[in-house]
């Protein structure tokens, strides 16, 4: 279960955390988390491709490993890279010297200067030393598409009813997704691209990193 509401300590550093591009004013921010994964990133990719949307994936490196033909599909179709670490680390379990290794390895593949971390969750002194490398990307829409006990129909309405100029929307890329992201991705993007708004990947220029 992601934590959805920010634990306190984050609060200090809301600076170095994006929720979402309030000053935006045409695109939004699909990102997929977890993939690449075979069977389900193509066809997230295939998707995008119809409607000309572009995305940022933020990619687990040991899915990187294992999948490289589709990363570098994910690439060359000119969307974004983030790091969600190489193997799925839990923060609040997890040494930072351990955390920070997993991190620095795994952009060995990515080669990015974003950062999601895996649940959503952190401590403040991982937090801290991410930050010197990284912007940390969360969302302001989460969709729910990981959850089983959500149904596809209200995955894709909540997505539709809260997405807005700005937002960042969380899809997973992942098998567990699968069920409502099939169903839910091709109708969020019939509603955005109906609102005439754009689907644009994150680009954060490395000079502002430690900056607004
Ligand atoms: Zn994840």
């Amino acid at each position: 279960m992601i934590n959805l509401s920010p634990p306190r300590f984050f609060q200090r550093f809301f600076k170095n955390i994006i929720w979402n591009f309030p000053d935006e004013k045409e695109g939004v921010f699909l990102t997929f988390d977890d993939g690449p994964t075979q069977g389900v990133t193509p066809w997230v990719l295939d998707q995008l491709a119809r409607y000309n949307a572009k995305a940022t994936f933020f990619c687990l490196a040991k899915n990187v490993e294992m999948n490289p033909d589709i990363f570098e599909r994910v690439v060359r179709e000119g969307h974004a890279i983030g790091n969600h670490s190489y193997s799925h680390i839990k923060g609040w379990r997890t040494d930072t010297t351990q955390y920070i290794q997993d991190v620095i390895y795994a952009n060995s593949f990515l080669h990015t200067n974003l950062y999601r971390p895996p649940y959503g969750r952190i401590t403040a002194r991982q937090f801290r030393l991410i930050t010197y490398q990284y912007k940390i990307v969360l969302w302001d829409v989460l969709s729910m598409d990981y959850s089983r006990r959500v149904s596809p129909k209200k995955v894709t309405k909540f997505v539709i009813d809260n997405v807005k100029l700005g937002s960042i929307v969380v899809f997973h890329d992942s098998l567990k997704a699968e069920r409502n992201l099939r169903y839910a991705l091709p109708r969020v993007l019939d509603a955005i691209t109906a609102t005439g708004m754009v689907c644009k990947p994150i680009v954060i220029p490395r000079k502002n990193i430690r900056e607004s």
